[in-house]
């Protein structure tokens, strides 16, 4: 028997914590780019779990592969070696161009291991006095909800009621390079940024801006660590998205789709110099790096040397926008972001807020989330067919009644 969408949302509501505002559909299966509820409702799911499911729900390559290691060893913690840890390692350092990797779970836990390692970094390696070290972050930034990452977030909805905070970050203003140079001092360890910001609305740094901070921070002996948790692996029509400006930062941190969509797997990639500041005992994770989560990053690794998904981003990412950018003419849309598959699109007020956008599209099948009141983010799956895609954009635009 299969239960309503309403009582199974009351049931929820009521024993859940609401820390979050899900649009009311029960997904039951999903298959691609898209999903089924639990009343046999279809929808076409252009949100893509925040870019955790680039290769799309179901992928037969990747359900293998997890099938595969769960039936060998699925956890060893790192109290032991085991036989998929290796390959991980070696071949995530090798997609990267880097030397060196540290696996966590989630994107949060990397971010914290990235400051870190910039911390432990900055004290060993750049000889700067101890406690002084400075991060400098960008405003409006998105690096995950633990305690040290909401404090030196300007969201005052991240941030309330969850102090004291970390200090040691500075703050400034997102593509501004006058900014960050006065903000870099002799105690800075890094400039740790999102190269597009994802929560943001997918806000795309002024050209240029992605070289100046690289040119910035290594003239200042400064790490550049690139939070390409949303951005990278592919969304963006590369493999990271620092390459469309050609920069190379010092630090990756990788999460969401390197797990696939099936686990939780996450990671800081950089040099031996960077990485090698770390010493037994000095950081951790019981799951980071386990077998189940390597042999499906590994999969995903394999996928994106092919380059394939990243051509398909880029090749449906101008289908994306050829088809968006006349909304702004429309004036129902007021601006129209991105890079990739992926787009952040501002609803004018006067049809709607970004939540009513969401909800009347879901009434047409299509499942997207709005982002701080007025945009709505699109990042479909990089599996999504062409005509599935067209089919998605022309919802948006009957919602608009454009
Ligand atoms: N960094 C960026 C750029 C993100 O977009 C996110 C999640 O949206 C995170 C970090 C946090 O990842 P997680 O939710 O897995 O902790």
């Amino acid at each position: 028997h299969v239960k309503t969408t309403d009582t199974i949302i009351a049931a929820i509501e009521a024993h859940s914590a609401h820390n979050y505002h899900p649009l009311p559909v029960v997904v039951a299966t999903a298959e691609g780019a898209w999903m089924t509820d639990v009343e046999g409702r279809r929808y076409l799911d252009l949100l893509a779990g925040y870019s955790a499911l680039n290769f799309g729900h179901g992928n037969r390559r990747l359900l293998d592969a997890a099938k595969a290691q769960l039936e060998r060893v699925t956890l060893t913690s790192r109290a032991f070696h085991h036989d998929r840890y290796a390959a991980f390692c070696a071949q995530l350092a090798e997609l990267c161009g880097m030397e060196m990797v540290l696996p966590m779970n989630t994107g949060a836990e990397a971010v914290e291991t990235a400051v870190k390692t910039a911390r432990k970094w900055g004290y060993r390696v750049k000889g700067v006095p101890a406690e002084m070290a400075k991060i400098v972050v960008a405003a409006n930034n998105f690096h995950g909800r633990t305690t040290t990452i909401i404090s030196f977030s300007t969201d005052p909805e991240a941030r309330a009621d969850y102090g004291p905070y970390t200090p040691g970050f500075e703050i400034v203003p997102y593509g501004d390079l006058t900014a960050m140079r006065a903000a870099l001092t002799e105690n800075t360890v890094a400039v740790l940024l999102e190269p597009i910001q994802g929560e943001a609305g997918v806000l795309v740094p002024p050209p240029g801006y992605l070289r100046g901070v690289r040119e910035l921070t290594r003239e200042r002996n400064v790490l550049f660590v690139a939070d390409e948790i949303q951005s990278g692996l592919g969304r963006t029509g590369r493999t990271f998205a620092c390459e469309h400006e050609d920069v190379v930062p010092d630090v990756y941190v990788l999460g969401k789709a390197l797990g696939g969509g099936i686990v939780p797997v996450s990671a800081v990639v950089s040099s031996r110099n960077v990485l090698g500041v770390f010493r037994p005992g000095e950081h951790g994770s019981t799951f980071g790096g386990n077998p189940l989560a390597c042999a499906v990053a590994l999969e995903v690794i394999a996928m994106l040397r092919s380059g394939e998904y990243q051509a398909r981003a880029a090749e449906l990412g101008e289908r994306l926008h050829r088809e968006l950018a006349p909304l702004t003419d429309t004036g129902r849309v007021t601006a129209v972001r991105g890079r990739g598959l992926w787009a952040g699109v501002d609803i004018h007020p006067r049809y709607g807020t970004g939540r009513e956008i969401s909800e009347k599209l879901l009434d047409l099948g299509v499942l997207v989330k709005d982002t701080h009141g007025a945009t709505i983010r699109i990042a479909p799956p990089l599996v999504i067919s062409e005509e599935d895609l067209d089919w998605g954009v022309a919802r948006l635009r009957a919602v608009l009644g454009a």
